[in-house]
């Protein structure tokens, strides 16, 4: 199933070498480029050496990818400034030509899908597998919400009154939006915040993560050129805590669109709160998530441990909806490890621009410090299932975490989200069904969930009775389609509305009703 001979979910052989070779011979134009990139603000900023911070890659930290210079506070405060200047203008323009600059975005991100693809492997890890669906998904953001955009801001909508008198109600932006995205898909939720925003009307300050400010970047250079204003969407790469706080704090920003850890999401929470006479601000926070899948006596092993292994381990495990705690039943759950075992034992981890690499590099230093120290907890526990092997030839230069799988009594032993390839392994008697998902829901987590049964009525049963938001009936429980699967969760993994979906807009927008006395 792994390695160069990918199947697609059903079988079939995706002979993916002679499907990506266009592909990777436009992307070699871009491997050895050197970046630099730099605050894309109302005003043209000037270089300041004191600012700038070197990027290299995750997978191998001798090579360069370019610099950043990072954004100064009181450059945060001036680019403030200018979006609250520019909105009543941006307000007004019609949301035909709104829509208009975002759908050209999405086509020059498709005309430059390789450079941005090759951006993304070198500057966050990211296979050209998953580049791929990263740069579809963003073009997707920009034709699903130009689309939303139009039926829901062209026309005011007309509602039923008494005799005698018209209503109609009207949407329009909100005003100055704080767009702050993870290095995890630097391009497709970057990219998503920012048109959702703007097409609503708003103008928008946007913050990239720091791992991955080169592409983001790019993707406002090609905003820009699509004709997006300068003052209308701002590009601020920099420190989070930095440029976070003179956003957060600010009481001229209307709204922080936010995607990263739930504490990061509660920093932003208490900062907009504490501003003295702001009016209310709208924070819409897609956030951290502890994932589980319940797999009950009648699941298909083979099939559950494809799907496992997508779930837990593509992108090295660095998305927000992968697998981190799989349930499985007793009567299977010999079987299903013993599968995951030998699939296990394939991954090769390595170079995530080699189309036979399965598994890349985790994003930096940090991360895989952090990783490795849960490891070696639970090998010192003696809880170890399963691991795959790294081969230093691949994975001397970089940031690397191997896939690994350990026995756990529950998610309550689990004390944060392990963002990267670590699986945790739950057995549980038919009779305790009722304990577990009263204690996946008692996590409070509530990101995505999967279940794998040949019994419709126990996936159904279950379905409705856990609390997450997207639900997955046997397949992987990741890459959501925009407008299709809208994404997104709820308690502390996120305040709604999802992603890709027909309401995200209207969290952007302010409704005015006006009634006429005719
Ligand atoms: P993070 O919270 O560390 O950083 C996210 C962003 O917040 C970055 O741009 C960072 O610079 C900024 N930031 C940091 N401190 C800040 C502050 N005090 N004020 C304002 N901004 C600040 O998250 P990350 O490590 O970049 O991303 C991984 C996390 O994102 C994981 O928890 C993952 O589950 C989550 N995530 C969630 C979703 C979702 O849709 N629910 C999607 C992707 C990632």
């Amino acid at each position: 199933i792994y390695g160069p001979q990918r199947k697609n979910s059903r079988g079939v052989n995706l002979n993916i070498r002679s499907h990506y070779q266009p592909l990777m011979d436009k992307m070699a134009g871009f491997m050895d480029k050197t970046y630099r990139a730099k605050p894309l603000l109302a005003v043209a900023v000037a270089d300041d050496a004191a600012q700038t911070h070197e990027v290299t890659c995750p997978f191998d930290r001798n090579q360069r990818v370019g610099s950043v210079q990072w954004t100064t506070q009181e450059q945060a405060a001036q680019a403030v400034d200018a979006a609250w200047a520019a909105f009543p203008r941006w307000e007004a323009t019609p949301v035909a030509e709104r829509a208009a600059i975002i759908r050209r975005l999405g086509d020059l991100m498709e005309e430059h899908m390789a450079e941005l693809m090759t951006l993304c492997s070198r500057e966050g890890g990211k296979l050209l597998t998953d580049g791929v669906d990263e740069i579809k998904e963003a073009v997707d953001f920009c034709r699903y919400y130009a689309m939303r955009a139009e039926e829901l801001f062209a026309e005011p909508t007309a509602l039923p009154g008494p005799t005698g008198e018209s209503n109609e109600l009207m949407l329009g932006g909100k005003g100055v939006f704080a767009a702050i995205s993870p290095w995890n898909f630097p391009v497709a939720i970057f990219c998503g915040q920012v048109v959702a925003a703007a097409v609503a009307g708003n103008t928008v300050l946007a913050k990239p993560a720091e791992q991955t400010s080169i592409v983001a970047h790019r993707v406002i250079e090609l905003l820009h050129e699509a004709g997006m204003p300068r003052d209308v969407v701002q590009l601020l790469p920099g420190d989070g805590p930095t440029v976070g706080s003179v956003l957060s704090g600010d009481p001229r920003i209307t709204g922080v669109v936010f995607t990263g850890g739930t504490d990061t999401a509660q920093i932003i929470n208490r900062a907009l709160a504490a501003r003295e006479g702001a009016p209310l601000p709208t924070l819409i926070a897609e956030t951290g998530g502890m994932n589980a899948m319940i797999v009950d006596s009648t699941a298909l092993p083979e099939q559950v441990v494809a799907d496992v292994i997508q779930s837990a381990f593509q992108s090295a495990g660095q998305r927000c909806s992968a697998l981190r705690v799989l349930y499985l039943q007793d009567d299977v759950a010999d079987r299903v490890i013993e599968i995951l075992e030998g699939a296990m034992a394939e991954l090769r981890v390595g170079d995530p621009r080699d189309l036979g690499t399965d598994v890349g590099p985790v994003i930096d230093e940090d991360a895989r410090r952090g990783l490795m120290a849960h490891i070696e907890t639970l090998k010192g526990e003696g809880r170890l299932l399963a691991e795959t092997r790294l081969d230093p030839a691949h994975t001397a230069h970089g940031t690397f975490v191997a896939p690994a799988a350990f026995q756990i009594d529950g998610i309550e032993a689990l004390e944060r989200e392990q963002f990267g390839p670590i699986l945790h392994i739950v057995r549980y008697k038919a009779s305790e069904l009722d304990r577990v998902i009263e204690s996946i829901n008692g996590r409070g987590y509530g990101l995505t969930f999967g279940v794998h049964s040949r019994n419709e009525s126990f996936a159904e049963a279950i379905a409705q009775k856990i609390r997450v938001g997207n639900v997955y009936v046997n397949r992987n429980i990741i890459g959501a389609v925009v407008g299709v699967q809208p994404f997104g969760g709820q308690g502390l993994s996120g305040t709604g509305p999802k992603a890709g979906g027909p309401h995200y807009l209207l969290r952007f927008a302010t409704e005015k009703t006006l009634t006429i006395n005719t």
